[in-house]
């Protein structure tokens, strides 16, 4: 079985479009034509922008590279070989014969079920956390081939002074062979800018406890078929190159935020680096993590019966963190390509050349291989944390509001303790001595 990341046309086709069509869809002025060695699948982006608000979509159309997305391995994301699976688009079985009476039918439930996710669509939301400068936009338009952050203006020493950390939220809603993906960048300019940035995660961890206080309430309204997640299912994080390690300021935001959102730590602008120094710069980064028991995301271990090639892809990509990265908004030719990359005078690092930086092993991560799973963790780990500690509150306070009725209410009130307050009252000091340990755990190594 061949596992393949990238998937290229064999036969030229032409680059990306860039006249404005009949249905008003507004071109990309600075996002030039891509190889002609790609095929071309047709992506729509609409850009939302505005602080935590949407408004209305303006669609543009884009012709993005084959090898670029693979969002119809979306619904069976789970893993290497889900994706795979998915990717192979199997039909249904069909019965040997009309003899063949072992044949029931429910094999197509996984077409069914495919075919359900696909028409609902999917929504992943990535937050970007760094220091202005260190190339998140950057990186995010070559990822997604948009055109995000036009307007992007880098503030001067004087205005990062005294600036403190905002959100940005802009949405792009992307399609790509019939697969419907809406796809949320949160942005957090001023991150890290200021003298002092001792609170600089804070707005990323309110921002983060909002999405799931929302969805937390949405979940136990009414219309909860219909709800729109909104919670943060990846967060890239990048380390300065210039570093030796992880600065204070790193640690302390993973420190406060591994437990709510799945952390993939980056180094930015990788291509300022030598190899040597490029792998020196993993390791302290990976050792530090590891000091200060910080819970990046993990990826899920393949299964025993993958074939070697495989779990080879697997390791590669697990040796990869923090992937080093480089982003670049312009085009340029090489030996005639056109390749995004960045032009030095003695050569181009193209961005997508896996001996030039980690940029393709994360892409591929992030959007054809773990996405699903980023989401899944997101449910199944950080939202479940969240969701114990709201209803460990909400007993709480049902104990204390029950314990004072039967106070105002004087002798008549039976003041025998029902089973229900004790199972509460025990799950309400299992909880708490989790935070116990979760507090001794916050100040083991740490400084
Ligand atoms: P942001 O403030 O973190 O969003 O940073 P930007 O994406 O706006 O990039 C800031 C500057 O760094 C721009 O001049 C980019 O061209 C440049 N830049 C972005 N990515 C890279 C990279 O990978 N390598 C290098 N050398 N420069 C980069």
């Amino acid at each position: 079985m061949l596992h393949v990341y990238l998937r290229r046309s064999p036969s030229p086709t032409p680059g990306m479009t860039t006249s404005t069509s009949t249905s008003g869809i507004r071109t990309n002025p600075n996002v030039q034509p891509m190889p002609s060695s790609y095929s071309a699948s047709n992506l729509s982006v609409g850009t939302t922008s505005g602080v935590g608000q949407l408004s209305p979509q303006r669609p543009t159309r884009l012709n993005v590279p084959d090898s670029t997305y693979c969002l119809s391995c979306l619904p069976s994301g789970l893993n290497f070989s889900a994706a795979m699976a998915a990717k192979q688009q199997l039909p249904p079985p069909q019965p040997k014969s009309e003899g063949d009476r072992d044949y029931i039918g429910f094999a197509t439930l996984p077409e069914q079920v495919h075919r359900k996710s696909v028409k609902r669509g999917f929504d992943f939301t990535l937050m970007v956390v760094g220091e202005s400068g260190l190339g998140k936009s950057t990186l995010v338009n070559s990822l997604f081939l948009s055109d995000l952050y036009k307007d992007r203006r880098i503030p001067d020493a004087l205005e990062r002074i005294e600036k403190t950390t905002t959100i940005e939220k802009k949405t792009m809603d992307i399609e790509e062979r019939g697969v419907k993906l809406r796809l949320t960048i949160v942005d957090t300019p001023g991150f890290g800018d200021a003298i002092n940035c001792e609170e600089s995660w804070r707005a990323c961890c309110s921002y983060i406890d909002e999405q799931f206080r929302q969805y937390f309430t949405d979940e136990s309204g009414l219309n909860r078929k219909n709800i729109q997640d909104n919670r943060v299912h990846c967060c890239l994080y990048f380390v300065p190159p210039y570093g030796h390690g992880l600065r204070q300021i790193d640690l302390e935001f993973m420190r406060r935020m591994h437990r709510k959102v799945n952390i993939v730590p980056v180094i930015a602008k990788a291509d300022t680096l030598t190899s040597t120094e490029i792998k020196r710069l993993k390791e302290h980064i990976m050792a530090d993590i590891e000091d200060h028991k910080i819970q990046i995301y993990q990826f899920p271990d393949c299964d025993s019966d993958e074939d070697e090639e495989f779990k080879q892809q697997d390791r590669e990509l697990k040796a990869c963190v923090p992937f080093a990265v480089v982003g670049s908004n312009t085009v340029i030719e090489v030996a005639g390509k056109k390749v995004r990359g960045r032009q030095y005078p003695w050569g181009v690092v193209e961005v997508e050349n896996p001996k030039h930086s980690d940029f393709i092993k994360l892409r591929t991560m992030l959007i054809s291989t773990h996405m699903q799973d980023l989401k899944d963790v997101t449910q199944d780990v950080h939202y479940e944390n969240f969701r114990a500690q709201c209803i460990s509150q909400i007993s709480q306070q049902a104990i204390r509001e029950r314990s004072k009725l039967k106070r105002d209410s004087g002798p008549q009130f039976d003041p025998s303790i029902t089973d229900t307050d004790r199972l509460l009252l025990q799950k309400d000091e299992e909880m708490s001595d989790l935070e116990d340990f979760d507090h001794v755990f916050d100040n083991s190594g740490w400084g």
